[in-house]
This record gives C-alpha cells, structure tokens and sequence, in this order.
C-alpha cells in the first residue's frame, strides 16, 4: 500500500505531512519459503489533542515492489504486494456503517447516510447526528410509503397504525426527534447543523442498526425461509 504525504486522520479530521520513522511507521514481512508477504502501515496522529493510532494491512503473495520516487527515498517507502488477499484499515473500527446492511435489502440512499454517520461520528458528532436523522427519516418514508412531511407528522402518523410499529420504536423516534436543539429547528432543514455530543450521535446510530434490522433486513430474512418453506411442500412425495 501507498504512504500518502499528506494524511488526514480518521478521528479528529487533522490533515498533516506524514513522515516515516516520526508519525507513519511501515512495516514488511516476507518469507519466500511460504511466498507470503504482509506489509502494515501505522499512523500516529500528531495533533496534540488526538495522538490516536490508525493501522492498515495489505496481505499477499511475493513479489513485492518497493515504492519510491527516488531509490532508497524512505519518506515515501510503501509497497506493491502481488495477489493482494486482504487489504484493511483495522483500526479504527468504527468509522463506516456495518458492512451487514450493505445489502439489497436495505436501500443504497438509507445505508449511505447510515454510512456517513458512522464515518463523521469520531470527527463531528453534530453532523454525524444530521446524516443519521435523515437517514431515520428516509428509513420511515420507505417503510411506510409516506410523502416527505414534518418528522413529528410522520411519528404520529407511525403511532395512529396501531400494533404495526411497535411502542419502543415509536419512543425511540420521538428521543431523536427531541434530542439537542432539532426542535427548535424547522423540521426538515437538514442543512442546520445542531451541537450534539458524542454519545447522542452514537444513540442516534444504535437506533438506526436496531430498526433496520427489525423493517428491512428481518423481514427479508423470514421471506426467504417462507420461499424455503414452499419449496419443501411443493416437492413431490416419492
Ligand atoms: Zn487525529
């Protein structure tokens, strides 16, 4: 993998010169006996308030190319690994949606949002929270068919289709709705940025994985045991 000049942390956004040995460490392991070869990349954020620790991984076979400008140029030293079989940021974890609802089920809008919200939520909690709520949003409108309205409207409308949605979602909705200053706002100006903390985002995306799971992605799942179902009494008795 390549070691960019500049970098631009995961966590708290900080764009900075990468320099080997001082804030980005690479590392290779090859042995041509098993042809495997394993190159991993550290960054350490410099930002005084941050530090954190990003690591990437690039698995493959041999051979590997050195990458340089200049022969021996250490400040750009990554490396081109053949047959690549796994190539990863392992740390941080949490920055993109769970790959699990990247699935036909759930539809692409409504995950990109869910997506964007997990990346933005170490950097900016208040925009991380404006993705996840219109991604909540999106989520209702689709489920239920409605027109875009007010968010409170399509709660209340949610509440009215009695023993469809259950109470739990109802009130989960309803805290997103309530929760730092999106009252106060017009209801569906997403281009107000609201100050949310960390742990409100992070509420906001629990929510999120729970009800799509419950709407989107169970249901598809007892479809296809249903199909499963019907093929099992549709076979001929021998
Ligand atoms: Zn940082």
């Amino acid at each position: 993998m390549k070691i960019e000049n500049v970098h631009r942390c995961p966590y708290c956004g900080y764009m900075y010169q990468a320099i080997l040995g001082q804030n980005v460490y690479s590392n290779l392991f090859s042995d041509p006996g098993g042809n495997i070869a394993l190159h991993s990349v550290i960054y350490i954020c410099p930002h005084i308030a941050c530090k954190k620790i990003e690591v990437s991984v690039d698995a493959g076979m041999i051979p590997v190319s050195a990458q340089g400008k200049i022969e021996g140029d250490r400040n750009r030293m990554g490396y081109d690994i053949s047959g690549v079989f796994f190539s990863e940021r392992i740390l941080p974890r949490d920055v993109g949606g769970k790959p699990e609802f990247k699935v036909a089920e759930v539809p692409e809008v409504i995950f990109r949002d869910y997506d964007e919200a997990c990346r933005l939520l170490g950097v900016s909690p208040s925009a991380s929270a404006t993705y996840a709520r219109r991604c909540l949003q999106s989520m209702v409108r689709k489920k239920f068919k409605l027109k875009p309205g007010k968010f409170q409207n399509e709660i209340k409308t949610l509440s009215s289709v009695s023993g469809t949605v259950k109470q739990e979602v109802i009130e989960a909705l309803e805290s997103v709705r309530r929760m730092g200053r999106f009252r106060a706002m017009p209801e569906d100006d997403v281009r107000v940025i609201a100050e949310i903390t960390y742990a409100e985002a992070r509420k906001i995306i629990d929510i999120i994985e729970v009800i799509l799971c419950d709407w989107f992605v169970a249901p598809a799942e007892q479809d296809k045991r249903a199909g499963a179902l019907r093929a099992i009494l549709e076979r001929k008795s021998a």
